[in-house]
């Protein structure tokens, strides 16, 4: 049986989920964007994978997505970049880079949840250290572990899902100051927070800054890219897979980034929803609203099961955090769509309250 010879730890684990909806549900639950280009720039873009020449291998040395992304996003000279297949291939193969025998990993929790799993998976001790109620950095108890467990490698989402808070950068800082290990800040949704590390990226060694088209609206091309210390990113490229990009995700993607214009707009947007959806959620009775600096807001309600069911008989998919962690008991997080996809979840929390 080739089954018995499969890691028992890997057999022991649960595949990621992901949801299958039908085409009439609205789907808020994994932080994409409503929005699409316009059919004008569909049609470039059509044209532009047309010529894309998928009968060769795509050479990253020719790729100028690197460079066209240190223009949109201000990488410093210093920093080197690295493109993952998503950013979750980069933290996989992160993680693999510091999966030496008796090496841990620091994550703070609740987090990102695919942290632990590729500890997990390479035989990391993964230390979670416990947020504050209201998702703050504990940043003794961070200063502490990261004093006596030594951690070859720190997870710090920034801002963080599925909270949306961002912590206070200072405490960001002293993390970074504290750490012998490799920080990974992982700013997913910093097009969203008036904030970002890219700016110190390269200079602290330590520092690796790890971002996202996905949450920008285009999760469907896979793009991820890192920007760190030439030293740390040279190691990163020895195992990163020769043709780990597709060459229809970089001419896309580049597309992307000479109409940042666009791109920008919907962000504005969805920020303009964040503002009015938190502040309508305030209004709900017995709703706690997390302050937000993603595209998505993180609610406790009196019986969250119950709201999650209620939503779902409207054909509404959000994320149910209870369960997942004790901080969030509780708690359901929002994906921001559009404005009406926004009044939509509003108007069913606001029955269930009443
Ligand atoms: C969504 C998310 C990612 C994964 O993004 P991909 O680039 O789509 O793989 C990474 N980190 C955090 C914190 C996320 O929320």
């Amino acid at each position: 049986m080739p089954l018995d010879f499969i890691r028992p730890d890997i057999r022991a684990m649960n595949a990621y989920h992901v949801a299958r909806l039908p085409a009439d549900w609205l789907k808020l639950d994994a932080m994409e964007v409503p929005y699409t280009f316009p059919t004008a720039l569909q049609n470039e873009l059509a044209t532009a994978l047309a010529h894309t020449e998928i009968n060769r291998y795509p050479n990253p040395a020719d790729s100028t997505l690197p460079a066209a992304l240190r223009r949109a996003f201000a990488i410093p000279e210093q920093a080197h970049i690295a493109l993952g297949n998503g950013s979750d291939e980069l933290i996989q193969f992160i993680s693999l880079l510091f999966a030496r025998a008796g090496a841990k990993m620091l994550v703070l929790e609740p987090s990102f949840v695919m942290y632990r799993r590729n500890a997990e998976l390479f035989g990391m001790e993964c230390i979670g250290v416990p947020l504050k109620s209201d998702f703050s950095l504990d940043l003794p108890a961070v200063l502490e572990a990261v004093k006596t467990q030594q951690p070859a490698l720190i997870f710090l989402a920034y801002p963080n899902n599925p909270t949306g808070v961002a912590f206070a950068r200072a405490e960001v800082e002293a993390v970074i100051a504290a750490a012998q290990g490799l920080v990974v800040v992982d700013e997913a949704y910093g097009a969203f927070s008036g904030d970002s590390f890219l700016a110190q990226a390269g200079t602290p060694e330590n520092l690796l800054v790890l971002r996202t088209l996905s949450k920008i609206g285009f999760a469907g091309l896979r793009l991820g890219y890192a920007a760190g210390a030439p030293a740390v990113m040279q190691e990163l490229a020895k195992i990163l897979p020769p043709y780990n990009m597709n060459c229809l995700s970089l001419t896309a993607a580049e597309f992307a980034l000479n109409h940042m214009d666009v791109v920008n707009q919907h962000i504005d947007l969805l920020k303009q929803e964040r503002k009015r959806l938190f502040a309508a959620l305030q209004e709900i009775n017995g709703v706690t609203v997390f302050p937000s600096q993603a595209n998505f807001i993180t609610v406790r309600l009196p019986d969250a099961e119950a709201a999650y069911q209620k939503l779902c008989d409207n054909k509404i998919l959000v994320k149910k955090l209870h369960g997942s962690h004790p901080l969030l008991a509780d708690c359901l997080r929002l994906t921001i769509g559009t404005p009406a996809q926004n009044d939509a979840v509003l108007s069913v929390l606001a029955q269930s309250a009443s």
